[in-house]
């Protein structure tokens, strides 16, 4: 036991341990354990019922435990008596095949056979909003163009700050923090890591935002699209491949983009899925209107509607701002932060693999010049369509086993049941079920 959590107990008065998971919708479950126990639970886990969540389990099926990985552990720096550990699935004494962390770890460890690592960052944007969902919380952030607004993010100071120290303190590397373009939306930054780190940060990131925004009397949310008017919440992620030599391998200073061949065959390879792989991006009903909505009240959405991409240009599903990265814009606020890390993995793998070519870069501002790509494919227009691609996709299916694709497909398309018999009524677009379904994605 390299990392003996009991001995750092001791050492940083942890008195609990969250041991948590992430089932298949992205949800964080955890048992509160105390440090006692911490010995026995580092080595057989925590028991879980998995049918009780988003997993495709029945009640019948014996207990499945998270195994805590002590390298994850972050003390919680607003209740540092708490320390949260995310966990690995188990069942029988084998590793639960569509455990989204087991996922991404097993896209993780296919990069590492060919002796690469992916190197992400995330952008999580979110809404401070109130108690009820019907409203933003600031009553004074009416701007018709509010993106930056010193004031408006002032107002909100004490908040942004705890977040961005309790950052500091667990040493993510904060740099930038700012008012979006929707109002009530923010969006906070902290540096890239490998792929396993940055998603653990990111499942940490929306538990921290949500539990201190409630801490100061107000609800924070990183629902796709709370408001039918306003840009909706985005997840970009800022993508680069490195080589065990620690070299990016996807710069090539002497490419009119600065990216290399490799770097154009994983954007070939998001492309030629985008379709299937949007039923992981944007995993909700209401992930649809984010990405297929009209201009809002800033003048933009800031989300994609077509499989094409650019140089350093907002309009495009993949940008390409800078040598040697590119950052895909189609995840919203409600993706999976593991599943949104193994997709572009195994997309990016599949598009290397075979070379596939991401056809040409477009140069136009797609929200106003679409008419100038007739070829331009679209995005899925709602989750039942992305659904369906997934089904028939062959690169996911092997990716992933056709059986977790499945279990997957079956999950959502119950939702979207429950969704279409529903009787609750439409407000403004967005419906209630959305709101009681999303909001706290
Ligand atoms: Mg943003």
């Amino acid at each position: 036991m390299a990392i003996d959590l009991s001995k750092i107990a001791k050492k940083n008065k942890i008195k609990y341990f969250l041991i948590s998971y992430v089932d298949f919708f992205g949800v964080l479950r955890s048992k509160l354990v105390p440090s006692q126990v911490i010995k026995k639970m580092q080595l057989e886990g925590a028991g879980f019922a998995g049918f009780a969540t988003y997993l495709d389990m029945t009640p019948a099926d014996p207990d499945m435990v998270s195994i805590p990985d002590p390298s994850s552990l972050i003390q919680l720096p607003w209740q540092p008596d708490v320390g949260w550990l995310a966990g690995d699935l188990w069942m029988n004494g084998k590793p639960v095949s569509s455990s989204p962390r087991i996922m991404l770890k097993n896209q993780i460890e296919r990069l590492k056979r060919k002796k690469l690592s992916l190197k992400t960052g995330v952008e999580c944007e979110f809404f401070l909003i109130s108690q009820d969902g019907r409203s933003i919380v600031d009553e004074k952030d009416i701007a018709f163009k509010p993106c930056y607004d010193q004031s408006a993010l002032m107002r909100k100071y004490d908040l942004i700050k705890e977040i961005c120290d309790c950052m500091i303190k667990l040493g993510w590397g904060p740099y930038q923090n700012d008012h979006e373009d929707a109002n009530g939306q923010f969006e906070m930054n902290w540096d890239y890591s490998d792929c396993l780190t940055t998603a653990d940060r990111h499942v940490f990131f929306k538990f921290m935002v949500k539990t201190l925004a409630e801490k100061n009397g107000m609800r924070a949310t990183f629902m796709p699209k709370p408001f039918v008017n306003k840009t909706g919440n985005g997840c970009h992620a800022h993508v680069s491949l490195w080589n065990s030599k620690g070299k990016n391998k996807f710069l090539d200073t002497t490419d009119k983009l600065g990216l290399s061949k490799s770097g154009y065959h994983f954007i070939g390879g998001i492309i030629n899925s985008a379709e299937a792989l949007s039923a992981w991006f944007n995993p909700t009903i209401n992930s649809y209107k984010r990405i297929n909505a009209p201009v809002t009240d800033s003048g933009a959405t800031w989300s994609p509607n077509t499989i094409t991409y650019s140089g350093n240009n907002r309009t495009h599903m993949i940008r390409i701002p800078d040598s040697g990265r590119f950052e895909l814009r189609l995840m919203d606020g409600s993706a999976n932060p593991y599943l949104l890390q193994a997709g572009i993995i195994a997309a990016g793998i599949d598009g290397m693999d075979h070379k596939i070519n991401p056809g040409k870069p477009e140069f136009i501002n797609m929200y106003e010049e679409s008419h100038k790509a007739k070829n331009a494919k679209k995005l899925p227009r709602n989750l039942e369509v992305a659904l369906n691609k997934l089904s028939k996709n062959k690169m996911m299916n092997t990716s992933f086993t056709s059986e977790t694709i499945k279990s997957y497909i079956k999950l959502r398309k119950k939702e979207i049941d429950l969704f279409k018999s529903s009787k609750i009524s439409n407000i403004k677009g967005i419906t209630d079920w959305e709101k009681i379904n999303t909001l706290d994605c």
